[in-house]
Parts: structure tokens; sequence; C-alpha cells
């Protein structure tokens, strides 16, 4: 389902009206999203792509486009709010889309890049499973684990790489043969038509809860083999390395980390293989190493929000202000292909030389 609704209208759909829960039982960043995007008129597109009911509650499946029309041209799209209780993504979305919306009133540089690339974010994609403080969503699907994708290296014991054993254990992919669940779906609709069109674009999903630090993971999660874009990223990886050389990140691929099965971003990036072999669609997963903030308080560890969030505030604002440059970085590289992705076939296999070397031979 696909509707278009103007922010303000679909503010007043959600916060108001006496069939619907009371604002305070709401979810925070939803309001948050929502109050923001009720000024966008004129500097973005929104767009509601579905509305899932939960009890009496209607929660919007929102879209934020800015930039040209066109889906041909080069795109970073950025996602957040798969899991529900991994609120930190969403929270990180929600201060780049502030500060989108500022530059874009002032900033003639990034008026500039609009006229060429376009920037989409859906900051919040579980926002049932986040209300009802779970990771998955209301019909207790893993959503991340959701797409028909089976991984031939899962080992049978390892239930967090996606399993249909029952509903009550976390990382259920859903029935068998069933179809995706509606925020998956939504997704996959939404990269098809707004992404799958350009031949350039990159990808952050925003995740929370695993590791000491931030990762940026590159496919596949389904198989420990080298996916065919080693050589763009490693072409990225070396470009963020001399621009920020204090950067944060670990980049690899996810299946050095663990292997999981159902993966959207594994799915979606063979289907726009199969449709545009020569094109470049990247989906990076941007984790965030949660178990820092655990180890620096250790009462979050009896938290099940505490696993995934920083809870002190002065934490909290260096998580909202730590990832911005990275955005910042990716929409540049999507404006200057020649610099990492529109490179001669030399390059390309030295590339390839070194990222199998740093990836998947060690
Ligand atoms: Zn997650």
């Amino acid at each position: 389902m696909r509707y278009r609704s103007t922010p303000s209208l679909l503010l007043a759909e959600y916060g108001s009206g006496a069939s619907i829960a009371a604002p305070e039982q709401v979810l925070p960043e939803l309001q948050e999203l929502l109050r923001l995007i009720a000024n966008f008129e004129g500097l973005a597109q929104v767009d509601t792509l579905a509305t899932i009911q939960h009890e009496s509650t209607p929660f919007p499946l929102v879209a934020i486009r800015f930039g040209p029309s066109d889906p041909a041209a080069p795109a970073l799209a950025l996602f957040g709010g798969v899991h529900g209780l991994e609120r930190i993504g969403t929270q990180v979305l929600i201060s780049y889309l502030q500060t989108m919306a500022e530059l874009v009133k002032w900033d003639r540089n990034t008026r500039e890049m609009l006229k060429t690339t376009r920037l989409l974010m859906i900051p919040l994609i579980n926002p049932v499973g986040m209300h009802l403080r779970r990771r998955s969503n209301g019909n207790r699907v893993d959503l991340m684990r959701n797409a028909p994708v089976v991984s031939d290296e899962l080992a049978r014991w390892h239930i967090f790489g996606g399993h249909r054993i029952s509903p009550r254990l976390p990382w259920y992919q859903g029935k068998r043969g069933a179809s995706m669940e509606i925020e998956a779906q939504t997704v996959c609709d939404f990269v098809r038509r707004e992404i799958f069109p350009a031949k350039l674009s990159l990808c952050v999903d925003v995740h929370s809860g695993y590791g000491k630090v931030d990762r940026l993971w590159f496919p596949y999660a389904k198989t420990r083999k080298p996916f065919p874009h080693v050589p763009e990223v490693m072409a990225l990886k070396h470009l963020l390395d001399q621009t920020y050389p204090n950067h944060i990140y670990c980049v690899e691929p996810q299946s050095r980390q663990y292997v999981s099965q159902g993966d959207l971003w594994d799915y979606l990036y063979d289907e726009y293989r199969a449709q545009c072999p020569d094109g470049c669609f990247i989906p990076f997963t941007l984790e965030l190493g949660s178990w820092l903030w655990i180890k620096k308080n250790w009462s979050q560890l009896f938290s099940r929000l505490g696993l995934f969030n920083p809870w002190r505030p002065h934490r909290v604002r260096r998580i909202l202000r730590r990832h911005l440059f990275l955005f910042d970085f990716l929409h540049r590289a999507v404006q200057s292909p020649e610099a990492w992705a529109d490179i001669s076939e030399a390059r390309r296999h030295s590339l390839l030389e070194r990222g199998l070397k740093l990836w998947f031979r060690t």
C-alpha cells in the first residue's frame, strides 16, 4: 500500500483523534520524526509508504527524499529502526534529517549537490516493534531475517542467524513460504522503485547491539565468499581512510563476524546485480558498537533496551553527532564516482587483490 499525504495531515492523523492511542503512549521517535517533517514543505518530499495498524494505533512508514525526483539519479539512502530495540539508529537518522533540513535552507553546496544526487531516508522501518520494545515486528518476525535468502554456511545450532522454529524465539524468519512482512516488503518495493533505476547508489542501514567498535558492514551476510563489489568498497575505504584518518569504523564484510540468512540487503543486492550487472548498488550496515556503552555503565546489562542503546545523556549526544560526517562523506562519494566507482580495469584488479587479502584470506 502506498499513498501520499502531507506531513501536517499525517501528524494530525497520528497525534490526535478519539480512536487512537493517547500521545503519551505513542513512540517518541515517531513523534519526533512527524514533528520534524511537518515543516518540510518545499524542502523535501515526504511519503507515507504504508500504515501498520497495531491495536487501535496506526503506525506510518515514512520516507523522505531530498533532491531530484528522477530515480535514475545517483543516490544515498539511509535506513533505521529495523530492529525495535535499536532505537539509537532511528535517533541518529533523525539527527541527520534535522541537519539536512537546515542545510538545504542556507548552504549553497548542499543545494548544489542535491541538484544531481538524491538523499533518501526511511528512519523507522519497524515502528510497532519499537513501540512494543521488541526486536521483531508486531508478528514477532525478525525483519532482517525475513527475505527469501538461504545460507548454506549457517550451522544448525546457530539460531541467531535465522530460524523457522517458533516466533517465541528471537531471530524468527517467519513461516516457510509465507510472503514477506509488510515492513520488509515496503522497504524492498521502495528500493526497487527509488534506487534500482540508478546506476550508482549507496545505502546505510543503522543497527546497534553488537561489538565494541562501530562496524561498517558490506554484503554478504549469507556467505563468507567475496561479493562482486569488493574493488569499489576497497576504493571507498581507502578514500575514507585518507579523507578522515581518525575515523572510527571497522570496514568489513558482515560474514566476517557471523553468517545469517534472510538478510534483506543480500536479497536486494543480488536482485539488482541480476538486473543491472554493470551498475553499482552497495548496501552497508552500520552496526554501532554498543558493548562499549555497557562497559562504561554496567547497569545497562540488566535492561533489554540498555543492551542496544546508550543511556547517559552526554553519550547519547555524542552518538547523535558521531556519524553525521559519514553520511556526508558517502553523499559526496555518490556525487564523485570517478574517485572510487568509475575506475579502470587495472585499478579494479589491484583493488580486488587488496580487498581479498584484507578481508577474505585471513
Ligand atoms: Zn539490528
